[in-house]
Protein backbone atom coordinates (compact mmCIF):
# COMPACT_ATOMS: atom_id res chain seq x y z
CA UNK A 1 0.00 0.00 0.00
CA UNK A 2 1.39 3.39 -0.70
CA UNK A 3 0.72 6.31 1.90
CA UNK A 4 -2.02 8.44 1.03
CA UNK A 5 -0.26 11.87 0.70
CA UNK A 6 0.88 11.43 -2.94
CA UNK A 7 -1.08 9.89 -5.84
CA UNK A 8 0.79 6.82 -7.38
CA UNK A 9 1.18 6.84 -11.02
CA UNK A 10 -1.24 4.50 -11.57
CA UNK A 11 -4.04 6.45 -10.62
CA UNK A 12 -2.65 9.64 -13.09
CA UNK A 13 -5.33 9.99 -15.91
CA UNK A 14 -5.18 12.03 -19.54
CA UNK A 15 -8.16 14.52 -19.45
CA UNK A 16 -8.54 15.13 -23.02
CA UNK A 17 -12.15 15.41 -24.72
CA UNK A 18 -12.30 14.52 -28.23
CA UNK A 19 -14.88 15.03 -30.64
CA UNK A 20 -16.82 12.07 -28.99
CA UNK A 21 -16.58 13.33 -25.61
CA UNK A 22 -18.58 16.27 -26.70
CA UNK A 23 -21.07 14.87 -28.07
CA UNK A 24 -22.04 12.93 -25.54
CA UNK A 25 -21.96 16.18 -23.74
CA UNK A 26 -24.13 17.28 -25.31
CA UNK A 27 -26.77 15.07 -25.79
CA UNK A 28 -26.66 14.66 -21.92
CA UNK A 29 -26.76 19.06 -21.74
CA UNK A 30 -29.55 19.10 -24.54
CA UNK A 31 -31.48 16.42 -22.46
CA UNK A 32 -31.67 18.42 -19.03
CA UNK A 33 -30.57 15.01 -17.87
CA UNK A 34 -27.60 14.53 -15.11
CA UNK A 35 -25.15 11.89 -15.11
CA UNK A 36 -23.36 10.53 -12.17
CA UNK A 37 -19.80 11.41 -14.12
CA UNK A 38 -20.65 15.31 -13.40
CA UNK A 39 -22.17 15.42 -10.41
CA UNK A 40 -20.07 12.61 -8.68
CA UNK A 41 -17.26 13.89 -10.04
CA UNK A 42 -16.16 10.93 -11.15
CA UNK A 43 -11.97 10.82 -12.40
CA UNK A 44 -13.02 8.36 -15.45
CA UNK A 45 -15.78 10.94 -17.46
CA UNK A 46 -13.19 12.06 -19.89
CA UNK A 47 -12.26 7.97 -20.50
CA UNK A 48 -15.78 6.69 -20.34
CA UNK A 49 -17.25 9.57 -22.34
CA UNK A 50 -15.21 9.16 -25.12
CA UNK A 51 -16.54 5.87 -25.55
CA UNK A 52 -20.27 7.12 -25.30
CA UNK A 53 -20.35 5.55 -22.32
CA UNK A 54 -22.20 7.55 -19.37
CA UNK A 55 -24.47 6.79 -16.76
CA UNK A 56 -27.40 8.84 -16.61
CA UNK A 57 -28.46 9.48 -13.00
CA UNK A 58 -32.33 9.78 -12.28
CA UNK A 59 -34.56 10.98 -9.99
CA UNK A 60 -32.55 14.14 -9.98
CA UNK A 61 -29.44 15.87 -8.84
CA UNK A 62 -30.03 16.01 -5.25
CA UNK A 63 -29.73 13.53 -2.47
CA UNK A 64 -31.96 12.87 0.61
CA UNK A 65 -28.76 11.19 1.98
CA UNK A 66 -25.21 12.62 2.83
CA UNK A 67 -22.29 10.09 2.46
CA UNK A 68 -19.17 11.29 3.66
CA UNK A 69 -17.40 9.73 0.20
CA UNK A 70 -19.98 11.15 -2.56
CA UNK A 71 -20.28 14.77 -3.89
CA UNK A 72 -23.84 14.54 -5.06
CA UNK A 73 -25.36 17.50 -3.43
CA UNK A 74 -27.84 16.89 -0.35
CA UNK A 75 -30.86 18.54 0.12
CA UNK A 76 -34.84 18.50 -0.40
CA UNK A 77 -35.30 16.71 -4.46
CA UNK A 78 -37.55 18.27 -6.73
CA UNK A 79 -40.98 15.55 -7.42
CA UNK A 80 -40.12 12.91 -9.89
CA UNK A 81 -40.03 14.41 -13.48
CA UNK A 82 -42.50 12.85 -15.46
CA UNK A 83 -40.98 13.38 -19.04
CA UNK A 84 -37.62 12.01 -17.82
CA UNK A 85 -38.26 8.46 -18.78
CA UNK A 86 -38.67 9.38 -22.46
CA UNK A 87 -35.53 11.43 -22.30
CA UNK A 88 -33.57 8.86 -21.04
CA UNK A 89 -34.34 6.44 -23.47
CA UNK A 90 -34.29 9.35 -26.38
CA UNK A 91 -30.16 10.30 -25.23
CA UNK A 92 -29.42 6.20 -25.21
CA UNK A 93 -30.88 5.80 -28.83
CA UNK A 94 -28.65 8.95 -29.87
CA UNK A 95 -25.48 7.74 -28.13
CA UNK A 96 -26.21 4.40 -29.80
CA UNK A 97 -25.45 2.62 -26.57
CA UNK A 98 -25.41 -1.20 -26.52
CA UNK A 99 -25.37 -1.18 -22.97
CA UNK A 100 -26.89 1.29 -21.15
CA UNK A 101 -25.95 2.17 -17.45
CA UNK A 102 -28.46 3.94 -14.69
CA UNK A 103 -28.83 5.07 -11.50
CA UNK A 104 -30.21 7.49 -8.63
CA UNK A 105 -29.73 9.39 -5.54
CA UNK A 106 -31.78 8.19 -2.87
CA UNK A 107 -34.60 9.56 -2.69
CA UNK A 108 -36.50 8.91 0.99
CA UNK A 109 -39.02 11.25 0.69
CA UNK A 110 -40.83 9.33 -1.82
CA UNK A 111 -42.92 6.85 -0.57
CA UNK A 112 -41.90 3.94 -2.77
CA UNK A 113 -38.32 5.44 -2.66
CA UNK A 114 -39.38 6.47 -6.37
CA UNK A 115 -39.22 2.44 -7.86
CA UNK A 116 -42.30 3.23 -9.98
CA UNK A 117 -40.05 6.02 -11.20
CA UNK A 118 -37.48 3.79 -11.96
CA UNK A 119 -39.62 1.21 -13.37
CA UNK A 120 -41.11 3.49 -15.62
CA UNK A 121 -37.61 4.44 -17.20
CA UNK A 122 -36.30 1.12 -17.79
CA UNK A 123 -39.63 0.14 -19.79
CA UNK A 124 -38.73 4.20 -21.85
CA UNK A 125 -35.40 3.15 -22.61
CA UNK A 126 -35.87 -0.66 -23.49
CA UNK A 127 -38.92 1.00 -25.90
CA UNK A 128 -36.28 2.93 -27.44
CA UNK A 129 -33.22 0.66 -27.40
CA UNK A 130 -34.62 -2.87 -27.50
CA UNK A 131 -31.43 -4.60 -28.29
CA UNK A 132 -29.65 -2.27 -25.50
CA UNK A 133 -28.47 -3.95 -22.39
CA UNK A 134 -30.29 -2.13 -19.54
CA UNK A 135 -28.12 -2.20 -16.05
CA UNK A 136 -29.14 -0.59 -12.94
CA UNK A 137 -27.35 0.72 -9.96
CA UNK A 138 -30.21 0.79 -7.68
CA UNK A 139 -30.17 2.74 -3.91
CA UNK A 140 -30.74 0.31 -0.91
CA UNK A 141 -34.74 1.01 -0.64
CA UNK A 142 -34.02 -0.28 2.77
CA UNK A 143 -34.75 -3.24 1.43
CA UNK A 144 -38.19 -2.92 1.38
CA UNK A 145 -39.26 -6.05 -1.00
CA UNK A 146 -41.91 -4.66 -2.51
CA UNK A 147 -39.96 -1.72 -4.06
CA UNK A 148 -37.22 -3.90 -5.44
CA UNK A 149 -40.36 -6.00 -6.71
CA UNK A 150 -41.40 -3.09 -8.71
CA UNK A 151 -37.94 -2.11 -10.12
CA UNK A 152 -37.45 -5.89 -10.88
CA UNK A 153 -40.64 -6.24 -12.98
CA UNK A 154 -39.44 -4.07 -15.27
CA UNK A 155 -37.00 -6.80 -16.18
CA UNK A 156 -33.50 -5.05 -16.32
CA UNK A 157 -30.86 -7.22 -17.65
CA UNK A 158 -28.60 -6.63 -14.20
CA UNK A 159 -29.47 -4.47 -11.30
CA UNK A 160 -26.37 -3.52 -8.74
CA UNK A 161 -26.83 -2.40 -5.33
CA UNK A 162 -23.05 -1.50 -3.98
CA UNK A 163 -21.49 -1.92 -0.64
CA UNK A 164 -19.34 0.70 -0.86
CA UNK A 165 -17.19 -0.39 1.91
CA UNK A 166 -16.81 -2.96 5.01
CA UNK A 167 -19.45 -3.44 8.02
CA UNK A 168 -17.14 -0.93 10.93
CA UNK A 169 -16.47 1.56 7.90
CA UNK A 170 -20.11 1.56 6.51
CA UNK A 171 -21.69 3.86 9.69
CA UNK A 172 -18.87 6.06 9.23
CA UNK A 173 -18.62 6.77 5.69
CA UNK A 174 -22.71 6.21 4.48
CA UNK A 175 -25.38 8.34 5.30
CA UNK A 176 -28.50 6.33 7.35
CA UNK A 177 -27.74 3.03 5.52
CA UNK A 178 -26.81 0.02 7.27
CA UNK A 179 -24.76 -2.94 6.20
CA UNK A 180 -27.31 -5.82 6.37
CA UNK A 181 -29.36 -3.57 4.95
CA UNK A 182 -27.62 -3.34 1.65
CA UNK A 183 -26.88 -7.28 2.55
CA UNK A 184 -30.76 -7.84 2.25
CA UNK A 185 -31.14 -5.50 -0.96
CA UNK A 186 -28.88 -7.39 -2.59
CA UNK A 187 -30.33 -10.60 -1.89
CA UNK A 188 -33.55 -9.53 -3.19
CA UNK A 189 -32.09 -8.51 -5.97
CA UNK A 190 -31.40 -11.99 -6.58
CA UNK A 191 -34.17 -13.50 -5.68
CA UNK A 192 -36.33 -11.76 -7.85
CA UNK A 193 -34.20 -13.34 -10.60
CA UNK A 194 -32.45 -10.30 -11.82
CA UNK A 195 -28.52 -11.19 -12.28
CA UNK A 196 -27.19 -9.16 -8.61
CA UNK A 197 -23.69 -6.83 -8.97
CA UNK A 198 -22.59 -4.63 -6.36
CA UNK A 199 -19.54 -2.76 -5.77
CA UNK A 200 -16.80 -1.85 -2.79
CA UNK A 201 -14.51 1.16 -2.52
CA UNK A 202 -10.88 0.42 -0.86
CA UNK A 203 -8.30 2.66 0.39
CA UNK A 204 -11.04 3.96 2.68
CA UNK A 205 -9.08 1.96 5.66
CA UNK A 206 -10.21 -0.96 5.59
CA UNK A 207 -7.80 -4.32 6.41
CA UNK A 208 -7.88 -7.01 3.79
CA UNK A 209 -9.62 -9.49 6.05
CA UNK A 210 -12.72 -7.01 6.16
CA UNK A 211 -12.32 -7.21 2.42
CA UNK A 212 -12.76 -10.62 2.23
CA UNK A 213 -14.75 -10.73 4.73
CA UNK A 214 -17.36 -8.21 2.47
CA UNK A 215 -17.23 -10.32 -0.28
CA UNK A 216 -18.15 -13.49 1.24
CA UNK A 217 -21.30 -12.21 2.71
CA UNK A 218 -22.06 -10.53 -0.92
CA UNK A 219 -21.68 -13.88 -2.57
CA UNK A 220 -23.75 -15.53 -0.07
CA UNK A 221 -26.53 -13.09 -0.50
CA UNK A 222 -26.60 -13.73 -4.22
CA UNK A 223 -24.19 -11.45 -5.76
CA UNK A 224 -22.50 -12.87 -8.66
CA UNK A 225 -20.90 -9.56 -10.32
CA UNK A 226 -18.17 -7.17 -7.99
CA UNK A 227 -16.37 -4.15 -9.05
CA UNK A 228 -13.40 -3.09 -6.73
CA UNK A 229 -12.02 0.39 -7.02
CA UNK A 230 -9.67 2.94 -5.35
CA UNK A 231 -11.63 5.50 -3.12
CA UNK A 232 -10.81 8.69 -4.45
CA UNK A 233 -11.79 11.91 -2.36
CA UNK A 234 -14.08 14.30 -4.15
CA UNK A 235 -13.36 17.45 -2.49
CA UNK A 236 -11.25 18.23 1.03
CA UNK A 237 -14.57 18.07 2.82
CA UNK A 238 -15.15 14.29 1.90
CA UNK A 239 -13.69 11.42 4.10
CA UNK A 240 -9.78 11.28 3.33
CA UNK A 241 -7.89 8.53 1.28
CA UNK A 242 -6.46 6.43 3.98
CA UNK A 243 -3.98 4.62 1.44
CA UNK A 244 -3.93 4.04 -2.66
CA UNK A 245 -3.73 0.24 -3.42
CA UNK A 246 -1.59 -1.22 -5.58
CA UNK A 247 -2.71 -2.93 -8.79
CA UNK A 248 -1.05 -6.09 -7.58
CA UNK A 249 -3.56 -6.29 -4.36
CA UNK A 250 -6.30 -5.55 -6.43
CA UNK A 251 -5.41 -8.23 -8.43
CA UNK A 252 -4.82 -10.23 -5.27
CA UNK A 253 -8.66 -9.25 -4.67
CA UNK A 254 -9.92 -10.05 -8.00
CA UNK A 255 -8.25 -13.77 -7.72
CA UNK A 256 -9.88 -14.62 -3.97
CA UNK A 257 -13.53 -13.07 -5.28
CA UNK A 258 -13.17 -15.69 -8.46
CA UNK A 259 -12.22 -18.43 -5.91
CA UNK A 260 -15.27 -17.64 -3.65
CA UNK A 261 -17.15 -18.35 -7.05
CA UNK A 262 -17.95 -15.36 -8.39
CA UNK A 263 -19.02 -14.83 -12.08
CA UNK A 264 -17.44 -11.61 -13.17
CA UNK A 265 -15.04 -9.38 -11.03
CA UNK A 266 -13.53 -6.43 -12.42
CA UNK A 267 -11.05 -5.22 -9.63
CA UNK A 268 -8.76 -2.02 -10.84
CA UNK A 269 -7.60 1.07 -9.35
CA UNK A 270 -9.91 2.92 -12.23
CA UNK A 271 -11.81 2.30 -15.05
CA UNK A 272 -13.90 -0.76 -13.70
CA UNK A 273 -15.79 -0.57 -17.00
CA UNK A 274 -12.55 -1.02 -19.54
CA UNK A 275 -11.97 -4.27 -17.81
CA UNK A 276 -16.05 -5.16 -17.82
CA UNK A 277 -16.29 -4.27 -21.73
CA UNK A 278 -14.38 -8.19 -23.05
CA UNK A 279 -16.73 -10.00 -20.62
CA UNK A 280 -18.19 -12.51 -22.51
CA UNK A 281 -21.23 -13.46 -20.81
CA UNK A 282 -23.50 -13.12 -23.43
CA UNK A 283 -25.31 -10.41 -22.33
CA UNK A 284 -23.36 -7.76 -21.60
CA UNK A 285 -21.50 -5.81 -24.41
CA UNK A 286 -19.37 -2.82 -22.93
CA UNK A 287 -18.61 -0.83 -25.92
FE1 LIG B 1 -24.31 9.84 -2.74
FE2 LIG B 1 -25.00 8.53 -0.51
FE3 LIG B 1 -26.84 9.88 -1.90
FE4 LIG B 1 -25.84 7.64 -2.92
S1 LIG B 1 -27.05 7.82 -1.01
S2 LIG B 1 -26.11 9.58 -4.02
S3 LIG B 1 -23.73 7.74 -2.20
S4 LIG B 1 -25.09 10.75 -0.82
Amino acid sequence: KVAANKKPDWLKIKLQGGETYAETAKIVREHGLHTICNSGMCPNKTECWNRRTATFMILGDVCTRECRFCATRTGKPLPPDEDEPRRVGESIALMGLKHAVITSVTRDDLADGGASHWATVVRAVRAANPDTTIELLIPDFKADRRCIDIVAGSSPDITGHNMETVERLTPLIRSRASYRTSLLTIKLISESGIIAKSGLMVGLGESDDEVIGTLNDMYEHGCRIVTLGQYLRPTLRHWPVSTYVEPEKFEWYREQALDMGFDYVASAPLGFMKRMRRMDMGIIKYE
